[in-house]
């Protein structure tokens, strides 16, 4: 395991604090912020924002820094746009709205799109232009996502689309949508799936927030009804968008087990400002959350290691995101214990804004379900890593018709 950056990793991150120095302030030490939209305006403000950050980012060469050269990007390793997301999260700068454009839409249409594609799409996505949202999920399809049942029949040029989808992040503010639709229901349930991208705006797409249990809504149902797309947005070949769709999830989970952003030394500060450092069962406690954040630490040095020698993550992103995801069940009971009778406020009452409660207590759903719950982690690595059978199923042969629902 190598520790060290190489010289040129080094010298690209003082490239990156340059450039960011010149646009953004560093974040204050120790200031905890709650960061979720409730507000529309607000929210508006905020994409105005991270589309303008987007475009400056463009315009100077720092936008799909893993993309092609060819498609405007630098061509850079994954462990180099690491660094760069690094050095850009100290930084008070408008983040988070282009990640499933240029991290999950950009690659897809690059592996898989055709020349038209390429042109309508990659630029504007690196320039800001277009947000995107994750059409896959539906309320009896998610972990078993290939279940899905949106319903899609061709229509001479068009395809009619008639179902829905759960969960969407940011379908609310979005442009465009990756959407996966069933076009043949004779074929197993794997091989009848066809990926549209299709215009937000299009009638017949009605996008209704849902309001989460942390204050914000950043999630939406969205209900399609005989929504028009055109056949020339398909993403590769019609009943073969299981193969496009996994080029999209391959990139959602390189995101895996990056955790929360938010350091040990802050649950510690807050240990220290309740006036519970003294306590012998809360230092346990303590030393426990230390060393699961110091397990991560390692363990993502093992994968970022892996990546500069050219090696694509494997199974060790699932125990990456299972030891994550406990670290986050573990500091979600520790802060409210932590705070007492006090964790129990919400909102500017609270500690820090109700940070504590919001973004680390009911916000730990968050990144332990998203991108593939623990669960399904598991599977993987009974699979994968330690060789156990495959849970016994005859979907991958029967007509989707067929199976039972
Ligand atoms: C922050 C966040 C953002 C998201 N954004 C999007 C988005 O933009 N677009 C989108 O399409 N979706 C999105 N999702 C949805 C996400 O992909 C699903 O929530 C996830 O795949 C789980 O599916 P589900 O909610 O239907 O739960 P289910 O699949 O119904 O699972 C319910 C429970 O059963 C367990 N379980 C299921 N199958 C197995 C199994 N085989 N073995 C053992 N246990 C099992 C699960 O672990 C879970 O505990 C988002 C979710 C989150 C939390």
């Amino acid at each position: 395991m190598n520790f060290d950056e190489t010289p040129e990793e080094a010298a690209f991150r003082e490239e990156c604090r340059a450039f960011l120095a010149q646009h953004g302030e560093q974040k204050e030490p120790g200031r905890l912020r709650v960061t979720m939209s409730t507000m529309a305006e607000d929210e508006e403000a905020h994409v105005k924002a991270c589309r303008d950050w987007q475009r400056t980012k463009a315009e100077n060469g720092w936008a799909g820094l893993t993309w092609p050269e060819a498609y405007g990007g630098r061509g850079l390793t994954g462990l180099m746009q690491g660094i760069f997301l690094e050095e850009e999260a100290r930084y008070d700068l408008p983040v988070g709205m282009f990640a499933q454009a240029i991290g999950m839409v950009g690659p897809t249409i690059i592996t898989h799109g055709t020349e038209e594609q390429k042109q309508e799409f990659l630029a504007p996505i690196l320039r800001g232009e277009q947000v995107w949202c994750q059409l896959f999920s539906e309320p009896n399809a998610g972990s078993d996502l290939a279940s899905l049942a949106c319903r899609a029949v061709r229509d001479g040029d068009e395809y009619v689309v008639n179902g829905q989808k759960v969960w969407t992040s940011s379908a609310h503010v979005s442009d465009w949508g990756m959407l996966l639709v069933r076009t043949d229901l004779d074929a197993p349930k794997h091989k009848g799936i066809t990926y549209l991208l299709v215009d937000m705006r299009t009638p017949g797409i009605e996008v209704r927030p849902l309001r989460q249990a942390t204050g914000g809504a950043e999630f939406n149902e969205v209900f399609l009804t005989d929504v028009r797309v055109p056949v020339a947005n398909t993403l590769g070949p019609e009943n073969g968008g299981w193969g496009v769709a996994m080029t999209t999830l391959t990139s959602e989970r390189a995101d895996i087990g990056s955790g929360h952003g938010m350091g040990w030394d802050t649950v510690l500060d807050l240990a220290r400002r309740c006036g519970v450092t003294d306590d012998p069962v809360m230092r346990q406690k303590l030393v426990e959350l230390f060393t699961s954040y110091e397990i991560s630490r390692f363990m993502g040095y093992r994968i970022r290691t892996a990546a500069s020698q050219g090696v694509a993550p494997g199974p060790e992103v699932s125990v990456m995101k299972i030891a994550v995801s406990d670290r986050l069940a573990f500091q979600g009971d520790l802060v409210e214990s932590i705070q007492g009778a006090s964790g129990m406020l919400w909102g500017e009452d609270a500690n820090d804004d109700g940070y504590w409660q919001s973004m680390v207590f009911t916000g730990q759903w968050m990144a332990r379900i998203g991108g593939g719950t623990e669960d399904v982690q598991r599977n993987i690595v009974g699979e994968r890593v330690l060789g156990l059978p495959r849970e016994p199923s005859n979907d991958r042969t029967t007509p989707f018709r067929d199976l039972l629902k």
